[in-house]
């Protein structure tokens, strides 16, 4: 599944000159409790020199994981609260997450679902699982997007994939398919001919969620195996997760958001990191992620705008953080910043 070569664990990590100034024996603790996966491709996107590197932040584990912060919780979006039968969240009336599996070709350091995924955590449906999510969405009717997320689905064989995307052709009112996926950027070559045809299904719109943090995961090998996709009649969208001294700046967010547009993904979400245990050196202030956000709209064209979002602790959903812009000062009166920060009334004034 993981794909030949990826570097798994601590001893991996210090052969192939990734650890930096990390102590090893700290790493062995965080190792014993999260999955650690670095394929080839992010391995070699790795600048060994930085030690500040915004790639090897996100991939190669850290003793600030062994922190937990009184606010971090194990479900930190709360899945567990919405789901009526194993491997569906049912969190808004018309989409469903269908979770076939919690394995992942990398494991990102801040993940959400941390406690879930890995060679410890959830695994992948069996066959009789499978057949009750897929009767859970045949029964109701509401449900017009499934969304195949985990972990990452396209770990999965072209020939599950087939099977699974053969059950919702089956399913008259299930119009769009949803895969989330760090596939096309962590391991590219993956998107091949066999895995595209899999993800064809017919009459229904499928869209792919490519997640990627920062612009160098978008290289030449990522843009053509999105292109692929593409090609093959998918559409894209992106999402990305604002992250402490991984893109926790305009200038690289914006070099960001113009990758994916410049690669046909739509930029789409960007969270604000959410409350996974051991993960508060990746957290920033809400108001900081603002003012990033704020300053991203005098910078890049309109295309470029991601939806800054927060998912709220506890399963109730995602909430628009965006920017302060706007604030009431009277009686249908507001004072609105433009992106320099400037100030103007609305309505102005006579
Ligand atoms: S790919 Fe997604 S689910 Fe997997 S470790 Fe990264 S954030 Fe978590």
């Amino acid at each position: 599944m993981n794909g030949i070569g990826s570097i798994k664990t601590v001893e991996g990590l210090e052969r192939a000159g990734l650890l930096g100034q990390r102590g090893r024996d700290a790493l062995a603790d965080v190792a014993a409790r999260y999955a650690i996966a670095l394929t080839p491709t992010v391995a070699g996107l790795i600048d060994r020199a930085d030690d500040a590197d915004p790639i090897a932040r996100q991939f190669v584990p850290d003793a600030a994981e062994l922190i937990v912060a009184p606010e971090e919780r194990a479900d930190p979006i709360g899945d567990e609260a919405h789901s009526p039968v194993q491997g569906i969240v049912h969190r808004y009336r018309d989409r469903v997450l269908l979770k076939a599996v919690h394995i992942c070709p990398v494991y990102c350091r801040f993940c959400f679902r941390r406690e879930m995924v890995g060679p410890q955590g959830l695994g992948t449906l069996d066959a009789n699982a499978m057949s009750a999510a897929f009767a859970y969405i045949r029964d109701h009717k509401e449900i017009w997007e499934v969304i195949l997320t985990g972990g990452d689905p396209l770990v999965l064989s072209p020939r599950r994939l087939e099977g699974i995307l053969r059950e919702l052709a089956s399913i008259d009112h299930v119009k769009i398919v949803r895969f989330h996926t760090r596939v096309p950027v962590v391991d590219p070559s993956k998107v091949d001919a066999a895995l595209i045809a899999a993800l064809r299904v017919s009459g229904k719109t499928v869209y792919v969620a490519l997640h990627a943090n920062h612009p160098r995961e978008l290289s030449d090998e990522a843009r053509a195996a999105c292109a692929r996709l593409i090609d093959a009649g998918m559409v894209m969208v992106s999402q990305s997760v604002l992250l402490k001294g991984v893109n926790d700046d305009p200038a690289i967010l914006a070099e960001l958001m113009k990758a994916f547009v410049e690669t046909r993904v739509k930029p789409y979400y960007l969270h604000h990191p959410d409350l996974a245990p051991g993960t508060s050196h990746f957290r920033l202030a809400i108001e900081e992620g603002q003012k990033i956000v704020a300053a991203l709209r005098g910078r890049i064209s309109g295309l470029c705008q991601p939806t800054y979002i927060l998912d709220i602790p506890g399963g109730h959903g995602k909430a628009v953080i965006g920017e302060q812009s706007i604030r009431e000062t009277g009686e249908g009166c507001y004072s609105v910043s433009d992106y320099r920060g400037v100030e103007h009334l609305y309505p102005p004034a006579a």
